[in-house]
C-alpha cells in the first residue's frame, strides 16, 4: 500500500471540517484505483451519492470504479458502462470508498477484506463506524450531501452531470423535501446544486415516473392494508404470489411505504416483503416515535424515521408478530 493509513477517526456533528479535507486529500492523493459501493437494495442516495463523487474524482484525472445494480426508476442518470452491476475483485492497493451504508453486512459490489484501505462515509444513526477512517454524521439528511462536501473541499469544476445524481440524492432522502431531515443545509445545498445547471421540474418528474407494472403491483399490496394497535400503525404486505401474478422484478417497490405513512392517527408505517425464505420489512414513524428503534431492536436497523430489517428464515404471519410487538413496545415508551 503506497499510503500510510491515517488512524481511525470519528467526528462529531460538532465539526467535521477536518475529516473531510483529511478525506478529501486522500482520494485527490491516491495513486492506487478507487472503487465506490454503497448498500444493498439502492435508493437515490446510494446511486446519487457514489455517481457524483466518481464524476467529480474522474474528472480530477481519478481511476475510479463504481458497482452497483441500479434500480430500473434510476437508470435514467446513467451513461452506459458507467456502472458495474456485479461485484468485482479489487485489484491490490484499491482505495474502497463507501457511501450511505449504515453496516458492514449491507455492503453490496465491493469486499471490506480485499481493500488496500476503507472509507466510510455515511449519515446513519446506527453506523458503528467501520472501516479505516470514518466520517459519520447523523445529522445530515442525505450521503449526497457528504459527497457534495468533499466534492467543494476537493475544488471540482461543477457541472450539470456531477450536480443531477447529488441533488438527486437529496431530493429522495428528504421525500422531496418534506420529511423532517429537511433542513436549512438542505434547502442551500439544493438552491446552489440549481446553479450548477440541474433541470429541477424535469428531474422531479423523472424520479417520480414508474413502470406499469409498479401499479399494478400497489393495486395489490394496497388491498391489503390494515391500521393494527388501534389504528396507531399502517400496514401493507406484498407477497410472493403477488409477484407472481404480476411478474414483478419489485426494484422501484421501497417506496410503497410511503404511501400509507400519512394514515391519520397513526405514528408507525410498515411494509412487509416477502423475499424467497425471508422477509423485509421497512419502517417509517413519525414524531419522536422511532423506527430505528422499532428494527435495531430485531436487529435491522436505519435513520431514526425510516429504518429497515430483513428477517430470514421467517414466515410472514411471525414476521409480522414480531415487529408489531417491538411496535407497541415503542408506542408504549411514549404513552402512546
Ligand atoms: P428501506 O425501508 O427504504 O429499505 O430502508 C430505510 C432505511 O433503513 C435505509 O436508510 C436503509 O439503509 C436502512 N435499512 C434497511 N434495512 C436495514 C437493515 O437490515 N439493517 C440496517 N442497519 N439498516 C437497514
Ligand atoms: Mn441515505
Amino acid at each position: 500500500m503506497s499510503h500510510s493509513p491515517p488512524t481511525q477517526h470519528t467526528l462529531s456533528h460538532a465539526s467535521h471540517d477536518p475529516i473531510i479535507h483529511q478525506i478529501a486529500k486522500i482520494l485527490k492523493d491516491w495513486s492506487g484505483p478507487i472503487h465506490l459501493a454503497a448498500h444493498v437494495d439502492p435508493d437515490g442516495d446510494a446511486l446519487g451519492s457514489t455517481l457524483s463523487l466518481k464524476r467529480g474524482l474522474e474528472q480530477l484525472g481519478q481511476s475510479v470504479t463504481l458497482a452497483m445494480k441500479v434500480p430500473r426508476y434510476l437508470s435514467f442518470l446513467c451513461q452506459a458502462q458507467e456502472i458495474l452491476d456485479e461485484a468485482v475483485a479489487l485489484a491490490p492497493n484499491t482505495l474502497l470508498v463507501l457511501l450511505d451504508v449504515s453496516d458492514k453486512n449491507r455492503i453490496w459490489g465491493a469486499d471490506l477484506s480485499e481493500a488496500g484501505y476503507v472509507i466510510n462515509i455515511d449519515h446513519h444513526g446506527s453506523n458503528d463506524s467501520f472501516g479505516d477512517l470514518a466520517w459519520v454524521d447523523s445529522n445530515i439528511a442525505a450521503a449526497a450531501q457528504m459527497s457534495k462536501r468533499l466534492l467543494k473541499a476537493l475544488n471540482i469544476t461543477w457541472t450539470q452531470a456531477i450536480a443531477t445524481p447529488c441533488l438527486t440524492g437529496i431530493l429522495t432522502d428528504t421525500g422531496f423535501l418534506r420529511f423532517g431531515n429537511t433542513d436549512k443545509t438542505v434547502l442551500h445545498d439544493v438552491a446552489e446544486l440549481l446553479d450548477y445547471g440541474v433541470l429541477y421540474t424535469e428531474l422531479t418528474d423523472r424520479l417520480q415516473w414508474r413502470h406499469p407494472d409498479y401499479y399494478r403491483m400497489l393495486g395489490l399490496v394496497m388491498s391489503t392494508v390494515s391500521f393494527p394497535l388501534e389504528g396507531k400503525v399502517a400496514m401493507v404486505e406484498m407477497t410472493e404470489a403477488m409477484r407472481q401474478a404480476i411478474g414483478e422484478t419489485d426494484d422501484d417497490s421501497s417506496d410503497y411505504v410511503g404511501q400509507i405513512r400519512y394514515a391519520e392517527g397513526s405514528y408507525i408505517a410498515i411494509f412487509f416483503r416477502e423475499k424467497g425464505e425471508d422477509v423485509k420489512v421497512s419502517v417509517r414513524s413519525r414524531g419522536d416515535v422511532s423506527a430505528q428503534a422499532i428494527c435495531s431492536s430485531l436487529g435491522g436497523g436505519g435513520h431514526h424515521a425510516a429504518a429497515g430489517i430483513t428477517l430470514r428464515q421467517t414466515s410472514l404471519d411471525r414476521a409480522k408478530e414480531m415487529v408489531l410487538e417491538a411496535a407497541k413496545k415503542e408506542l408504549e415508551r411514549h404513552q402512546l
